[in-house]
């Protein structure tokens, strides 16, 4: 989708976090926004932060976990402008603790929010975007998709099923040359706002010097790249991360040696215990 002024995302996690910064990289192209999450005071506030752009912007209240209510979710958005151009499955949510002191209900939170609610979403949008004649839907993921991530087995679960559900659906579209995009972003460590800067300030913790930070602008800017140039897969991380990718495909029993020395084993490990404290 080469002109986004005029078009119309509805953006998931839009009341905080990445979400936000994703939301003012949009406005300034000219995108008109539907942010949805749970949270309506941050969601108002977001969407205040917005009013100067000279883009429409709405909200909707919704929990994403209610996945046999995400129609009702289409069906409003469609009611408040005219459709929806694009799609960003932002909203995310990590529980991080050894994974044998999981609850189930967490284990289901993460599925349904992180993996099924995109899923879901896409499917309900899909057609919506056929009829218009042009969509694109950007799935926001992360490293933890890519690679194995200590501590964090749930998580690392929703977002490899995000990938392989974007890369498929990506072949899919390609096959049957759908009008529509398919794009998943994949981002390390990110400063400043949203959940691992939360896990940094309230654990007490850096993320490794060997694998770095990048802003939330950055994220934000590479959605906005990955629909202009319609790209399937953007990483972003301050160093190159293909090639660490290609060694464990090639050598995949490197990745516990590889993941300690980098020192995301440890990080990861006092973060789970820092909540897992916090929980008991
Ligand atoms: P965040 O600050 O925790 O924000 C998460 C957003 O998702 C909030 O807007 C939250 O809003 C919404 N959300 C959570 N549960 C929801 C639910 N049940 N229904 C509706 N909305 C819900 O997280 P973030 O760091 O911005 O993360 C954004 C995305 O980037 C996530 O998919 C995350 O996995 C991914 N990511 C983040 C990092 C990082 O370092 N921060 C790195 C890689 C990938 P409400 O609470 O108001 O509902």
């Amino acid at each position: 989708m080469k002109v986004l002024r005029g078009k119309t995302a509805l953006l998931t996690g839009a009341s905080r976090g990445i979400g936000i910064p994703i939301a003012k990289a949009l406005a300034e192209q000219g995108v008109n926004l539907i942010l949805v999450a749970r949270n309506t005071d941050n969601l108002n506030k977001a969407s205040k932060e917005l009013k100067s752009s000279s883009v429409k912007v709405f909200t909707i209240a919704f929990d994403l976990g209610k996945i046999d209510q995400l129609s009702d979710l289409v069906d409003e958005a469609d009611t408040l402008i005219n459709g929806v151009d694009i799609l960003i499955n932002n909203a995310g949510i990590d529980v991080c603790v050894p994974y044998h002191k999981m609850n189930t209900e967490d284990i289901d939170q993460i599925i349904n929010v992180n993996l099924t609610a995109p899923m879901i979403l896409s499917k309900l949008f899909l057609p919506k975007m056929f009829e218009r004649g042009e969509g694109h839907i950007v799935n926001i993921a992360s490293l933890s998709g890519l690679v194995g991530t200590p501590y964090d087995e749930s998580y690392t679960a929703s977002k490899h099923g995000l990938v392989g559900f974007s890369r498929s659906l990506r072949i899919t579209a390609t096959g049957e040359s759908y009008p529509v995009g398919i794009s998943v972003i994949c981002p390390g460590f990110i400063s400043d706002t949203g959940m691992w800067a939360d896990a940094e300030r309230e654990a007490n913790v850096k993320a490794p010097s060997s694998i770095g930070t990048s802003s939330p602008e950055k994220v934000a800017k590479a959605v906005v790249t990955a629909i202009t140039k319609n790209k399937l897969e953007v990483i972003v991380n301050p160093t190159p991360f293909r090639p660490l990718l290609l060694l464990q495909s090639l050598f995949p029993s490197l990745a516990p040696w590889l993941t300690q020395k980098s020192g995301t084993t440890q990080l990861m490990k006092e973060v789970a215990y820092h909540y897992l404290n916090e929980r008991e």
